[in-house]
């Protein structure tokens, strides 16, 4: 059985990189174990989405054509009979997926679940199908799309979604106009935040430096002063993003576009100038290696990198073994702020309505139908977040959302009857 859908598809990249296309598409529905199906309200556009689509075909496992979308925030349609976290019509946010089997899932710790890299990056074959027909063996067919990006694959109006992957967030909404708002927090705001709090675990005598002031670096400084850290540096090139992390809580900035069009920016000076021993803490978003490797050298005795923002294909980054002994620092990588997301959705969600987690200063809402403006933005650097809205309406109208769960709850079991 399959749903007619409008999709975002990414194709093979070309030489400008990504290439993505707003196409009609069937969601094919039938529900495997474990699975339940989502209608967006809204989906967020995330710096992965990006990275992943400009992988060449069968690089990491992936291929194209797929839908990608990793940030997703909707409404369940239809749910499958072992189905047990959500019921028809429970507004949900999306995050990644895990096996919830292996050693690291076991420990609560499921951004690092074994099977990641598979489950999220790489999706599975034929999730949807385009009006395109390709022949095979002498016959047409329709042309197969990957899917379940993420386990959810969000940049599609309606889509199957594996159950690992929900949060129900019923209980913790008070408007349903919020729900676009909290489509990041599936993966760009629990980074960031599960970066200083999980995996850094920052308090008040920390210094934090966070470099990179993307949607994941604005929530580490929103979570830097969440945990009272005493100094919160934040670093970018853009003014405009430096301001924005002043009034988030930011200390101290630097800008690493020098004033003077003829000097040149010197990291080490301008971190020493606001502590001259060096920050405890450096939280990386931007992957750059000149970056990685002075905020490593400027850290302070014993002080953490946190390694986010994806590096260059094959990039090693150089430790002088002798010198890393006798500094204690840590150099550590991080996948999704190490969150287990129902935990950190829920908290986020409760900082956002105490006014301790302003998220609003941070997003652009985009119609569907502009998501180019999304990409050109993010690739500017114009846009810190961008949240595409599926419909025309503002999010703060849900008359859809009500007339269509209605219509679902009585065929739950059976999608082909669905509206959808
Ligand atoms: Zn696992
Ligand atoms: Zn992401």
């Amino acid at each position: 059985m399959s749903i007619q859908t409008t999709a975002i598809v990414a194709r093979s990249p070309g030489p400008n990189g990504p290439k993505w296309a707003l196409e009609e598409v069937e969601a094919v529905s039938s529900l495997g174990a474990g699975e339940v199906l989502v209608e967006m309200v809204a989906t967020g556009v995330c710096h992965t989405d990006l990275v992943l689509s400009g992988v060449p075909e069968g690089m990491m496992g992936i291929h194209y054509p797929k839908v990608m979308g990793h940030e997703g925030a909707g409404y369940i349609r239809a749910i499958s009979p072992i189905t047990k976290s959500v019921s028809i019509g429970d507004p949900v946010l999306l995050s990644f997926q895990s096996c919830g089997a292996c050693t690291q899932c076991r420990r609560q710790h499921p951004a690092h679940c074994a099977h990641f890299n598979q489950l999220n990056c790489t999706g599975k074959e034929g999730r949807f199908l385009s009006q395109a027909t390709t022949a095979a063996a002498g016959q047409s067919a329709k042309e197969g799309i990957w899917g379940s990006f993420f386990g959810q694959s969000s940049y599609a109006k309606f889509s199957v979604v594996h159950e690992s992957c929900l949060v129900n967030v019923k209980d913790v909404l008070r408007n349903p106009s919020d729900l676009a708002t909290f489509a990041p927090m599936g993966c760009s705001f629990q980074t960031g935040v599960g970066a200083v709090r999980n995996v850094a675990a920052a308090g008040e005598d920390d210094v934090l430096l966070v470099m990179g002031l993307g949607g994941v670096g604005m929530a580490s400084v929103m979570a830097g002063k969440v945990n009272n850290c005493k100094t919160i540096i934040a670093l970018d090139k853009q003014e405009a993003r430096l301001q924005v992390a002043r009034s988030l809580g930011a200390t101290h900035t630097i800008n690493t576009v020098p004033a003077e069009a003829d000097s040149v920016f010197d990291f080490e000076q301008a971190v020493r100038a606001i502590c001259p021993d060096g920050p405890s803490i450096v939280i990386d978003t931007t992957g750059v290696p000149k970056l990685v490797e002075a905020g490593l050298e400027t850290a302070c005795a014993r002080g953490k990198l946190i390694m986010i923002g994806a590096t260059p294909f094959g990039y090693t980054l150089d430790i002088k073994g002798l010198e890393h002994i006798f500094s204690g620092k840590s150099v550590i990588g991080c996948v999704e702020g190490d969150c287990v997301p129902k935990e950190a959705i829920t908290e986020m969600i409760k900082w956002y309505y105490e006014g301790r987690f302003p998220i609003d200063k941070l997003t652009t809402y985009i119609p569907l139908k502009e998501y180019q403006k999304a990409l050109a933005g993010l690739a500017a650097g114009e846009i810190i977040k961008a949240v595409l809205l599926w419909e025309e309406e503002s999010p703060a109208d849900n008359s859809l959302s009500k007339s269509s769960e209605t219509k679902c709850a009585e065929h739950s079991g059976d999608l082909s009857a669905s509206r959808i």
